[in-house]
Parts: C-alpha cells; structure tokens; sequence
C-alpha cells in the first residue's frame, strides 16, 4: 500500500506531492528491467533494486535515481543539494526561494 503525503511552500504554494513506495524492479534474463507492482507479490519478491525520485533544492527539478546506480547531481544543474520528496518538511523551497515546505496535515491519500 502506497502512501501520500503533499508538502506546500509557505511562501509560493507551490505544492509537492510525495509517494511512499518505489518502482521496484528485477532484471529479466536479458538483462532488462522489468518493473513490479502491488499486488503482484510473486514479481515483487524477484526485485532486486528500485528507482525513486529526488527533487533538487536548487533548481527544483525532479529527477529519477536508481537504487542500483544513486545518482549523486541532479541532472540539469549538476547540484548535489537535493533530498527524497518524502522528507521535504522543513525543506527550503527552491521555486521561491524564500518559502519553507510544511506537510499539509490535511492532506491523507492511499492509493
Ligand atoms: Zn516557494
Ligand atoms: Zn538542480
């Protein structure tokens, strides 16, 4: 089960809506990815690594990074000032400049 939660900028508003889960994934014979998702467990337990997104706190671009290769810069400004949206509270924000994200306590999502 996957969960939500949205952080919002004090500042601008702009809202980033994080998910709790990952894109699991296993390599299939020929070595290409083969991405698992609930409730398929059988094909989740082959998984191996995941990818997940980053959201650079400079630039704010979100970018893809992969548990078996982690990238270490974003990939348009080359910083490597950037977190998991999961923990953005409290996060500087990088549209304004100036706001703060908080977790909008109002917002529950379950997919
Ligand atoms: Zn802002
Ligand atoms: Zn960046």
């Amino acid at each position: 089960m996957a969960q939500a939660k949205c952080f919002e900028c004090d500042n601008c508003e702009r809202e980033i809506t994080a998910w709790s889960d990952n894109d699991a994934y296993y390599l299939n014979d020929e070595g290409k990815k083969v991405y698992a998702y609930h409730p398929n467990m059988d094909e989740l337990e082959k998984c191996t690594d995941y990818e997940s997104y980053c959201l650079c706190l400079d630039c704010g671009r979100k970018f893809k990074t992969d548990s078996a290769k982690p990238k270490t810069k974003c990939t348009k400004c080359k910083s490597t000032n950037f977190v998991d949206p999961y923990d953005l509270d409290e996060k500087p924000c990088p549209y304004c400049n100036e706001g703060v994200f908080r977790e909008d306590q109002s917002f529950f999502r379950i997919s």
